[in-house]
């Protein structure tokens, strides 16, 4: 069976690295056809939309989706995708590779973050002059789905340690009813799990992050948790992400457009290909995903290295280097 995968470069650096994954999904075995779509500052210019109803039927017809970054028009462009995909979960693995000078080599983890609402439900009101609030929405279903989901992703990948990052000392409420829900998952499932503050919890990440399994967490808590921690390996550049919905998924790197060094063909492509190995996990092959992290694991460790890790290779080069260990 035939996969389809739309492919949405975007802006800046995504439209060198997106096409540096899609020539790395093409040598794989997994049968996929692309769909190219258009979103982003560019197509806002040359359309008058950042994200044209042509694409959100690509991505919503789409098995999976490979998406780069957007520039100005981001909050146009990736918040309504992510709903196009009926998204519930964000993961972001954060692991150490060998041959890029991580400030913690140790480093396995990954953040299962709630991605529908908590502070990021966008009501929000100005009371009077001068005094605005904002709602927090926390329920018992997106709490449910992100338990169940962040306990198998566990199960799934391997790890033992499961953590809930909550605030339920001062959110009595609405934490409280977040850990509650994950709580009663865990004790159903008969799985293993510690609870800590958020706040704690970044200190304790950034002391000893090898500690550390699957971190579930609210929304906000996850934005700022993951990026924590992506400090802790040596940035932006190789850190992969999946939003996951019941029927549908898109994968992008962390990273945004980079306009300081967009269209140099120097990016980092790794991110990006390991985006790509997450949504052939997600569509059924974890063996061609695995033999994608290994090929980029290679590369990092042996070379040749873009600029951000210290080298002087191309987007093209350090791609063709992870095809060449495919092929
Ligand atoms: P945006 O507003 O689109 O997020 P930004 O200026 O915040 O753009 P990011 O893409 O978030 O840029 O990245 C911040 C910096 O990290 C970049 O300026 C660049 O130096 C570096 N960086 C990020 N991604 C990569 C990559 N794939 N390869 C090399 N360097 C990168
Ligand atoms: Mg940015």
């Amino acid at each position: 069976m035939t996969h389809e995968v739309a492919v949405v470069p975007g802006d800046g650096i995504g439209r060198e690295v997106v096409p540096a994954a899609v020539d790395v999904l093409a040598t794989v075995d997994a049968p996929i056809e692309f769909v190219h779509a258009e979103a982003g500052d560019e197509t806002k210019a040359e359309q008058g939309v950042a994200l044209p109803e042509e694409t959100r039927e690509t991505v919503a017809d789409a098995d999976a989706t490979l998406f780069g970054a957007a520039g100005e028009t981001a909050a146009d462009v990736i918040l309504p995708l992510r709903s196009v995909v009926g998204s519930y979960a964000n993961v972001r693995p954060v692991c150490a590779y060998p041959g890029t000078d991580a400030r913690a080599p140790e480093t396995d983890l990954a953040f299962v973050r709630e991605n529908t609402e908590g502070v990021y439900s966008g009501i929000e009101s100005e009371l009077t002059d001068g005094v605005r609030t904002l709602t927090r929405v926390v329920t018992a279903a997106a709490s449910k789905a992100i338990a169940d989901f962040g306990f198998e992703y566990a199960d799934t990948n391997g790890y033992e340690q499961v953590t809930v990052a909550h605030k339920a000392n001062v959110m009595r409420e609405t934490d409280g009813l977040f850990l509650d829900i994950v709580e009663d998952v865990a004790e159903q499932r008969g799985a293993a799990y510690d609870t800590a503050l958020m706040d704690a919890l970044a200190m304790e990440l950034v002391m000893q992050p090898e500690a550390y399994g699957v971190v579930i967490c609210p929304n906000l808590a996850g934005d700022v948790l993951s990026d924590l921690a992506a400090g802790l390996v040596g940035g932006l550049g190789l850190l992969p992400s999946a939003n996951i919905g019941d029927e549908n998924a898109l994968f992008e790197p962390v990273h945004g457009t980079a306009p300081t060094i967009a269209g140099d063909g120097v990016a980092n492509p790794a991110a990006t290909i390991l985006s790509a190995a997450l949504l052939l996990e997600h569509i059924g092959y974890e063996s061609d995903a695995q033999r994608v992290r290994e090929a980029v694991e290679g590369v990092l460790a042996e070379g040749p290295r873009t600029p951000d890790l210290g080298g002087t290779a191309s987007t093209a080069m350090v791609r063709d280097a992870v095809v060449d260990r495919l092929s």
